[in-house]
């Protein structure tokens, strides 16, 4: 048998491979803290379908996605961070913020060409990237964002960004953004900005890439419901760029997704606004869950790296012994707390875990944190044993 090569090359998501094997636990019975789910959930109602134009709900619809749903996206992004786009040319709605970064890397990249992607990473960035013949160039964590130029050669395409940041929750500054762009156009790169978290703060701190390059001539955005409004079955997710990025993966997705679910989007569109106020005050909920998330690691004497929002904390585990892998490998087998290993997210990364604070109570929470600090400890005495 003969596959692809870039397939071949191209690794499994990690994050998703612990869910998995806590599928698997919780299968067998057992109670799992589950502390590695890339999302946060919600009580929110279902709403009447029956609404719904019946006419249009069950069929294809338009490859842009329906303009409804643009519309209402488009405003959210004017109002609220000061983006104007013109929900005609655009934007694109489509099966999640996933598919329109990878079909917009499809867009610019030939085979060969850069990718710059600050680390930690998420896990779909390299892959992405690889899997159109490109080469994903890992930046490592402690290189700030005025140093990135370092590492932009003649083939650097892009950079991508993502702010707010899974896994570290950091949102970029105003002076971040504005350099990328200066730097985008002396060196003639893209900038892509996943914000896919956007609402996920403590305040109005977020600032869209979009707000300095209004004409969007080096920017890229993508945004998506799974994680702002809580509806991540539901594939919906789209991108903002200029008309000439999105005619470019217009045809893409017209050859590979069609359109995102048609009756979805309906169901969005017309209770978008319901949608928001209800998601609204359970995020800040969320994001002030997270706070205290933080100062229980404080007492614990475990660090991470800086950031306010998503529901995300990227945890060093120093001084254990053990890589990412085989910390969290440990952790879901002897402890039954599941976290994410570091090195998913770059080779920089290994001695780091991300902890999602979403999906599960304070309490249990709370225990989790203790587990993994006992685990740090226990590990740590076999370095110092190993050491003597
Ligand atoms: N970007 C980031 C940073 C994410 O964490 C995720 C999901 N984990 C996505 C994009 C993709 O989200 P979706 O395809 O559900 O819109």
């Amino acid at each position: 048998m003969r596959f692809s090569s870039l397939v071949e090359a191209s690794c499994e998501a990690v994050s998703i491979r612990y869910n998995n094997k806590v599928y698997e636990l919780q299968r067998q019975g057992h109670d799992v803290t589950v502390l590695s789910l890339g999302e946060a959930f919600f009580d929110l109602p279902l709403f009447s379908f029956d609404l719904l134009p019946l006419e249009k709900i069950y069929h294809y619809s338009h490859s842009r996605g329906i303009l409804e749903l643009r519309a209402a996206l488009a405003h959210t992004y004017a109002e609220k961070y000061q983006v104007p786009v013109d929900p005609v040319s655009e934007m694109l709605v489509t099966a999640g913020s996933k598919a329109a970064i990878h079909m917009a890397f499809m867009t610019i990249l030939d085979r060969g060409d850069e990718v710059l992607i600050p680390e930690p990473a998420w896990v779909s960035y390299p892959e992405q990237v690889k899997l159109c013949g490109a080469r994903p160039i890992g930046v490592p964590y402690w290189i700030d964002t005025f140093h990135l130029e370092e590492f932009v050669t003649p083939r650097t395409r892009a950079i991508v960004i993502n702010t707010p940041h899974n896994p570290t929750g950091r949102i970029y500054s105003a002076a971040e953004l504005e350099y990328l762009l200066e730097l985008a156009r002396r060196r003639d790169l893209w900038i892509l900005s996943d914000e896919a978290y956007s609402e996920f703060t403590a305040d109005d701190s977020f600032v869209s890439l979009g707000r300095f390059d209004p004409h969007k001539k080096h920017s890229i955005l993508f945004n998506s419901i799974s994680k702002n409004h809580g509806i991540s079955g539901w594939r919906i997710g789209y991108v903002i760029a200029a008309p000439e990025v999105i005619n470019r993966v217009l045809k893409i997705n017209q050859h590979l997704i069609t359109c995102p679910p048609t009756i979805l989007c309906h169901y969005v569109a017309r209770y978008y606004d319901r949608i928001l106020a209800i998601t609204r005050p359970q995020i800040r909920a969320v994001v002030e869950k997270r706070r205290r998330v933080l100062q229980h690691l404080d007492a614990l004497g475990i660090t991470y790296l800086p950031g306010t929002a998503t529901f995300y904390i990227f945890a060093s585990i120093a001084p254990s012994a053990l890589g990412s892998e085989a910390f969290c490998t440990r952790l879901l087998e002897e402890r039954l707390v599941s976290v994410v290993p570091g090195i998913g997210y770059g080779a920089s990364c290994d001695g780091f875990i991300r902890i999602g604070v979403g999906t599960t109570s304070m309490e249990k929470l709370c225990r989790g944190l203790d587990a993994i600090k006992e685990l740090i400890e226990e590990t740590a005495a076999l370095n110092r044993a190993q050491a003597a």
